[in-house]
């Protein structure tokens, strides 16, 4: 008694369920118990249901008790009705559970922001209100340092593990929002993180840009087919589109670009895999090559640029930039260069006006061109919500993306409500408390469980800021210490 009293004083223990055990809770309620006019066996397998409060205070009690009417589950006093508001708050608190529309819901929404740690969007997002009076908290990781779980009924729960500061953090939370700003693949760096974009779109977690866009861009020759299609809707004095080539595989690299060439192996940014070639030997070199990547290439002719343009959109703000090399590399983003914000212009505009209608719409995005020497541009490239901020307003470009985050994230609640209907009732019942029951049992009885429970226990002793959930757990042991005190 004892040891089940301290486990359920403990801060860290019902917070700290696994996922199997949480997920009895949206169990549908086992058939209705036989009338009550004779006191009868519960079937076999079945969780007792305590009834009393004597009975309450020996949950582990087998063989199991006679099961007692409905009213003692539904007269909302008593042992079962405290119990079960406790378990409805903790789980709700936690996160673990969805609520309905008019149950109290936690005053937070969690934002998972995918980014370098330099980048402290908990700082920008400080102070700022959701849906109401809802406090914006920020999680934020690597894409290398995520995992998650989803499921079907839209629950998503991340695993983060981030080392700050020199110390291990590690965390577990359910996001409402995800902002991604940062590459989802690369092919150079071995970095795939597609998996992670699937779970999210497959727990259907609202994100900026949207999780389609976002997976859709992981492709650079399926991006510029999109560039090819408004190509061909604008025209070349509108759009000058690059004159690009793309090989399936290193077989086909037979048929020859004219040179000098620009041969972009895969998938890979920051100037990687992007090769300039001058004859056909050099070429045959390259393919070659490819042949060992086991993946696609494009070859483009080589601009003599003066700069690289870069025009920007974040929401509704448009800006552009040119960068001019200065160490000699013809690539400008490698070596040094030099940054200068430049006009705003019809025609920038059109460029990155149409392109941020691809894939369903890019909430943030910019347009690559070069421009020649010969005076001419050349698009190369769209880019989306993993676009690096530049130049002189990166803090007020940090601000825009957090206005169209906090913006989506309010529309969200509305999109919620509206689909709550539809949706499977997954608040605690009191048939799901005889699982938590069941559960409680077997803590009492596996070590190897309680072993996995204090695992878990690191991840939220860890989570020492968050206020809300300490509250719920403090209010937690009051009530289980009023329910079990003699
Ligand atoms: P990102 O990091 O944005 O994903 P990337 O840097 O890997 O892209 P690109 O932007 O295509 O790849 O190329 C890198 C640089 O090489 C460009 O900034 C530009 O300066 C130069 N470059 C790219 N294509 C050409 C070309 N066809 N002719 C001349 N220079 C080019």
């Amino acid at each position: 008694m004892n040891f089940l009293r301290r486990r359920l004083s403990d801060s860290s223990f019902i917070a700290n369920l696994p996922n199997g055990y949480m997920s009895d809770l949206q169990r549908p309620d086992p058939p209705p118990p036989p009338p009550p006019t004779a006191a009868t066996k519960a079937p076999a397998g079945s969780t007792p249901a305590p009834s009393a409060p004597p009975a309450a205070k020996s949950p582990t009690a087998s063989p199991a008790p006679e099961r007692q009417p409905q009213p003692a589950q539904s007269a909302g006093s008593g042992f079962f009705s405290s119990f079960t508001n406790v378990v409805k708050q903790t789980a709700a608190s936690a996160g673990l559970v969805e609520q309905s529309p008019a149950a109290v819901s936690r005053k937070f929404k969690i934002l998972l922001v995918i980014d370098e740690p330099q980048h402290e969007w908990a700082k920008v997002f400080r102070g700022k209100k959701v849906q109401g009076d809802h406090d914006v908290k920020v999680e934020q990781a690597e894409f290398s340092e995520i995992n998650l779980v989803a499921h079907a009924n839209g629950t998503c729960s991340v695993d983060m593990q981030v080392i700050r500061n020199g110390t291990k953090v590690v965390r577990s939370f359910k996001p409402d929002f995800v902002l991604v700003r940062q590459h989802a693949y690369s092919m150079a760096q071995n970095e795939d993180f597609r998996n992670i974009i699937i779970g999210l779109q497959y727990a259907g977690i609202p994100s900026v840009n949207s999780l389609e866009s976002i997976y859709n861009l992981c492709d650079k020759p399926w991006a510029f087919s999109q560039l090819i299609s408004i190509y061909k809707k604008l025209g070349a004095d509108k759009f000058p589109l690059v004159d690009q080539t793309f090989y399936s595989n290193y077989r086909d690299m037979i048929s020859m670009p004219t040179f000098p060439a620009v041969v972009k192996i895969g998938h890979a940014h920051s100037g990687m895999g992007k090769v300039k070639v001058d004859n056909h030997s050099d070429f045959q070199d390259i393919a070659s090559v490819v042949a060992i990547t086991q993946t696609y290439t494009t070859t483009e002719p080589f601009i003599d640029a003066k700069y690289d343009i870069r025009v920007q959109k974040i929401g509704s703000d448009y800006k552009a930039y040119m960068r001019t090399s200065i160490s000699g590399n013809w690539k400008s983003n490698t070596g040094s260069a030099m940054l200068e914000q430049v006009a705003m212009t019809d025609k920038y505009k059109l460029w990155v006006d149409t392109c941020a209608d691809v894939f369903g719409g890019l909430d943030i995005c910019a347009v690559k061109a070069i421009h020649g020497k010969d005076g001419k541009d050349y698009i190369t490239e769209v880019v989306g919500s993993s676009m690096q901020l530049i130049g002189d307003h990166q803090l007020e470009d940090r601000q825009l993306i957090a206005a169209i985050v906090l913006a989506k994230m309010n529309q969200e609640s509305g999109r919620t409500a509206a689909r709550s209907p539809q949706r499977p009732p997954t608040t605690v019942q009191p048939a799901q408390v005889r699982s938590i029951c069941t559960v409680l049992q077997i803590i009492i009885k596996s070590q190897s469980l309680t072993n996995a429970f204090n695992a878990f226990g690191e991840t939220f002793r860890s989570s020492n800021e968050d206020e809300a959930k300490a509250e719920t757990i403090r209010n937690l042991r009051k009530s289980f210490a009023s329910l079990f005190s003699d």
